[in-house]
């Protein structure tokens, strides 16, 4: 079969994304081999279109008039266990890899256990992250299809440029992650058990049950927060910087008195104010208005410059 046999027309994005909003595909296509990765930039760009990178949905939004080009859903989903190595396509759900690690024993994961339709390429992309666990700890190797030469290309854990929620894959649209191989750690079974009844009650109690893309926002530099608004930071903040060094977005917000403003059928968590809840058939142009409005508050009671975690996917 050739690439445009599979290539599909008019597919509603929505369901494929946590927040259950956003329109359809103009171009959809589900991906399994290189072959077809390669045929398929081959085909957009002889139409061309603008090609988007579809992991498990749980980090974007999508706009409601639809994405106009061509959504590749990453579905190579092959897993291998090589001693203390995880190998894992692009497409391969951050449960399941999970699951394969703890049925071997193998520990680095478990703080991601509780993350719903996540893939292993959209954690990497965006260095997904818990408890001061960066995945970037655990990547050995990535597999790279670089569209610029349409090669695939070998990155160490160095060639990734991995920051905080960042990587060379946001930087460079060039390069999309095909496969990864992680190296985890041989640990007890209790231990890894324990590690997962932490993360999963974790979220239990701080994330809602609502659809939602996760944190909003991202958390920020103490340095920055201090250059901004030093009295701020001084009487309220120096004292709150976490783990992972960060200054917790979603306290900014709720210091705002933001927790359960809604705007349309969309809504600030009551359980956590960095997060956003479609509490029903919204529609993303609700949820933009209320990013919009949160960082006008923001910016216009403390200085701070709230950005974005989750991305626009598909907006021009
Ligand atoms: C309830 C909930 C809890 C969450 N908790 C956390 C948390 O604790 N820590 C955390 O870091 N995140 C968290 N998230 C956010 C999200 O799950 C992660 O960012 C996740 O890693 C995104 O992966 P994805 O496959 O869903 O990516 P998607 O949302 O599908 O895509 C995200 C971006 O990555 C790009 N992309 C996807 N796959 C590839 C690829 N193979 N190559 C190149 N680009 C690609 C997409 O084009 C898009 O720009 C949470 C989300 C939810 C809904």
């Amino acid at each position: 079969m050739n690439i445009e046999d599979k290539i599909q027309k008019d597919i509603a994005l929505k369901p494929f994304t946590t927040w259950q909003v956003g329109g359809p595909a103009k171009y959809y296509l589900e991906i399994k081999s290189r072959e077809d990765l390669k045929a398929a930039y081959i085909w957009a760009k002889e139409k061309k279109l603008n090609v988007y990178i579809l992991g498990g949905g749980s980090n974007i939004l999508v706009p409601d008039q639809g994405v106009d080009g061509l959504v590749i859903r990453m579905l190579n989903t092959k897993m291998a266990v090589k001693g203390e190595r995880l190998e894992c396509g692009a497409g391969v759900w951050l449960s399941s890899a999970i699951s394969k690690a703890v049925g071997n024993n193998l520990s680095g994961l478990e703080w991601a256990s509780g993350i719903p339709r996540a893939t292993i390429g959209g954690a990497i992309r965006g260095n997904a992250e818990a408890f001061s666990e960066p995945i970037s700890g655990i990547i050995e190797t990535v597999n790279v299809f670089n569209i610029k030469n349409m090669n695939f290309q070998l990155f160490s854990n160095r060639d990734c440029g991995f920051e905080y929620r960042n990587s060379i894959f946001k930087k460079d649209l060039n390069l999309l992650i095909w496969k990864t191989v992680l190296k985890m750690r041989k640990e007890k079974s209790e231990i890894i058990k324990k590690n997962l009844e932490k993360s999963i009650n974790f979220r239990t109690e701080k994330y809602p049950c609502l659809p939602s893309a996760g944190s909003v926002f991202k958390n920020f530099d103490p340095n920055y927060v201090k250059e901004q608004n030093p009295r701020l930071y001084d009487r309220e903040l120096k004292n709150k910087i976490g783990r992972n060094n960060k200054i917790a977005a979603g306290l900014i917000i709720d210091m705002c008195g933001l927790k359960g403003k809604s705007m349309g059928r969309v809504k600030v968590s009551l359980e956590h104010a960095n997060i956003i809840i479609n509490t029903g058939k919204a529609r993303t142009e609700e949820i933009v208005m209320l990013i919009s409005y949160i960082k006008q508050q923001v910016r216009d009671k403390f200085g701070l410059e709230l950005q974005e975690e989750i991305q626009y996917f598909g907006f021009t």
